[in-house]
């Protein structure tokens, strides 16, 4: 697996562990926050190989390595973004107190495991399983939950360094936050912002994603640390935005029209929405998440179910024997 190895400094006492890797799910930005003996991470990776080249990309910054970082934030618990928190032991775990009730939820890494190794390789969520996660270490991985939780603001000091923690979800999943250093002019935003791929969100509706981005623009950040992908500007941010409403439109009037979430999602992709981004398979999940909250649908999230609903698309589309 290609890994950076190396960390990008992004303003004073803040470093990057941008994994890259467009086109694919699970490679996740790593937002290091030193200052003095103090360092924070914002997100832990996927598994502990990962973690390692990060911990062996951060040395020069972190000479004591994981026993220095003594705060992970998660901005969320989806398992790209937490997995890792086991590799910092003793280490404080914040995270809102909405995503620690929606741990439950998550797929484990066991579930990970079956997924990628148990299910058939010849079906469609078998086939996209290995594809996208099969890379991945998830057998001996302990799930570690937050230690400390928080409603709305959180005020957190790392040395000289003061960040805020502001929750912004339900957006991209129940418990969203974004991290905000306003002496850095820098904003860390998980994943309610995706650069390069089609997003994914599995709580929405799309209307509070594009909340969560406003929020993000009124602080003025210089710099906006997505969840995957490359940083981005105020100006990406704004043009996510609309990416965000153009699909909303486009959903909704299906849903006024009377038809189907499947039908709608196959129609939206047919017609080329923002081609240029990878996991167009994703439209299908936000479709599906928009129809939910249309339809006044209030039961638990099934986030593998949607990745089953994403997986079939893709493998008509681009499955096995296809060019
Ligand atoms: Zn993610």
């Amino acid at each position: 697996m290609n890994l950076p190895d190396g960390l990008v400094p992004v303003a004073d006492g803040l470093h990057l562990w941008s994994p890259g890797h467009a086109g694919t799910w699970g490679f996740a930005n790593c937002l290091l926050i030193t200052s003095g003996e103090q360092a924070a991470l914002v997100d832990t990776p996927y598994d502990q190989p990962m973690t390692e080249a990060l911990l062996a990309a951060a040395r020069p910054v972190l000479p004591a390595g994981a026993a220095a970082v003594t705060t992970i934030v998660n901005t969320h618990v989806n398992g790209d973004h937490t997995f890792g928190n086991g590799c910092f032991p003793g280490a404080e775990i914040i995270a809102t107190k909405a995503s620690a009730e929606h741990l439950c939820r998550e797929p484990s890494p066991q579930q990970m495991h079956f997924l990628t190794h148990q299910t058939p390789a010849d079906q469609p969520l078998g086939w996209y399983a290995r594809e996208h996660f099969g890379r991945y270490t998830y057998e001996g991985v302990e799930a570690v939950p937050p230690t400390t939780t928080f409603s709305g603001r959180y005020a957190l000091t790392v040395g000289d360094i003061e960040a805020e923690l502001i929750e912004v979800g339900p957006a991209h999943s129940a418990g969203d936050l974004i991290v905000h250093l306003p002496a850095q002019r820098v904003v860390c935003a998980g994943d309610v912002l995706f650069a390069e791929d089609h997003p994914v969100h599995w709580d929405g509706p799309l209307a509070r994603v594009a909340a969560a981005c406003e929020t993000i623009l009124a602080l003025e950040p210089e710099v906006v640390v997505p969840g995957h992908g490359p940083v981005m500007s105020a100006e990406d941010v704004r043009g996510y935005i609309t990416y965000l409403r153009e699909l909303e439109a486009l959903v909704h009037a299906r849903h006024a029209a009377g038809v189907p979430a499947g039908e709608a999602a196959a129609d939206i992709l047919a017609a080329g929405f923002h081609d240029h981004l990878g996991l167009r398979e994703r439209i299908v999940i936000l479709t599906a998440v928009e129809y939910r909250h249309l339809d006044g649908d209030t039961r638990e999230v099934d986030v593998v179910g949607l990745a089953a609903q994403a997986a079939a698309w893709a493998y008509r589309d681009h499955g096995p024997g296809k060019p």
